[in-house]
């Protein structure tokens, strides 16, 4: 026994805190919620001492609300990755719930070749309320972030976010909930591992990269993207106003049903011109469940004959942030068509 332990080699696990309700306790003097010092995470979790990990963390200061992410703290993030990934085995991001799907999402296309977790995680109520969901997906998190095979791989080395006893492919999430603990769902990915009394992985899902391979990060983002939601009604001299907006490269359209806009001549005229400008049109879905398809009826038609590529069914966090990462790489207007429609990081069904 003695011996056996004498050759564990404990997993490291590191914890990057953005900020957010999970790093929040309640002041006991003036009965406020304030965030407490990541250091001391042991002392408001200790169950953390029953793991047989090497953890360590990294607290942002300040640390935010999740509304105000921004595309350079995903730079930052991927940066402290890069600087600790051979000394850690996984990494946690606890992050606030609001913008989780989109930072999930950019992260997936920033770490190409990705060989280790990151798992993305957060809570509804602070960890330091009694019934906080907090800890569990906290616990959770560090176990997936650890977890390995018999050869010490990685059982999930991909980015992820870990929620309400779920683990989804991080670029295909949607914050579906603003109360309910399930604060996240994917609805065109079933979840790559389910925590029950046992973790049970989904093993046909999940990516591993080419060993071989080292990994890339792209820090550089180009947020020249905007997205825009059709509906009846929407004004013509509003949507060509967005199409010819000089600064603007990409534009993620959610249309109707499998792919459908209204078959007006102003806006496939828009279309037509942002395309010939060199700007990139991306036909996502505003249904929850299902894909672009824009063979299918006439008003699709129109949109593919006009230029408009199709985004399947990728999340619009999912295809903004990948237009922001694409045309950071510096790819052309050409090359970022090719690529949206393509399967980088697991986000789309080809
Ligand atoms: N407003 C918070 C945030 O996104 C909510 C949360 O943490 O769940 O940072």
């Amino acid at each position: 026994m003695a011996e056996n332990r004498l050759f564990t080699i404990r997993r490291r696990v590191m914890l990057i805190y953005t900020g957010g309700t999970i790093g929040m306790i309640r002041n006991p003097e003036t009965g406020a919620l304030e965030t407490f010092n990541f250091a001391h995470l042991q002392k408001h979790v200790p169950e953390l001492n029953e793991f047989d990990y090497v953890i360590r963390s990294y607290q942002f200061d300040p640390p935010i609300d999740s509304s105000d992410m921004q595309p350079e703290l995903w730079t930052r993030i991927v940066e402290i990755i890069r600087y600790n990934y051979d000394e850690f085995d996984g990494f946690v991001i606890l992050h606030g719930t609001d913008t989780m799907a989109y930072t999930a999402s950019a992260l997936s296309f920033m770490l190409e070749n990705l060989s280790k977790p990151v798992i993305l995680t957060g809570s509804q109520l602070p960890i330091g309320v009694l019934r906080t969901d907090g800890k569990e997906n906290l616990i959770n998190a560090i176990e997936l972030a650890a977890a390995c095979d018999e050869n010490m791989r990685p059982r999930v080395p991909e980015v992820c976010v870990c929620f309400g006893q779920k683990l989804y492919r991080g670029n295909r999430v949607t914050k579906c909930n603003a109360e309910n603990f399930n604060a996240f769902t994917s609805y065109n990915c079933a979840p790559l591992a389910v925590t029950g009394i046992n973790i049970n992985f989904d093993e046909t899902l999940i990516r591993h990269a080419d060993a071989a391979l080292p990994m890339v990060t792209h820090t550089q983002l180009d947020n020249s993207v905007i997205a825009i939601t059709l509906f009846p009604g929407v004004r013509a001299d509003v949507i060509e106003h967005v199409f010819r907006f000089p600064g603007i490269k990409g534009i993620v359209l959610r249309t109707f049903g499998s792919g459908n806009a209204p078959q007006k001549e102003w806006l496939l005229n828009a279309i037509r011109c942002a395309t010939q400008d060199g700007k990139v049109v991306v036909n996502i879905t505003q249904c929850q469940h299902g894909a672009v398809e824009m063979g299918l009826y006439a008003t699709g038609q129109q949109l593919l004959a006009a230029g408009v590529v199709s985004g399947k069914d990728m999340t619009v966090e999912c295809a903004v942030t990948k237009l922001m990462v694409l045309f950071g790489r510096g790819f052309s207007a050409e090359e970022v068509r090719e690529q949206m429609s393509k399967c980088l990081a697991g986000e789309l069904t080809e």
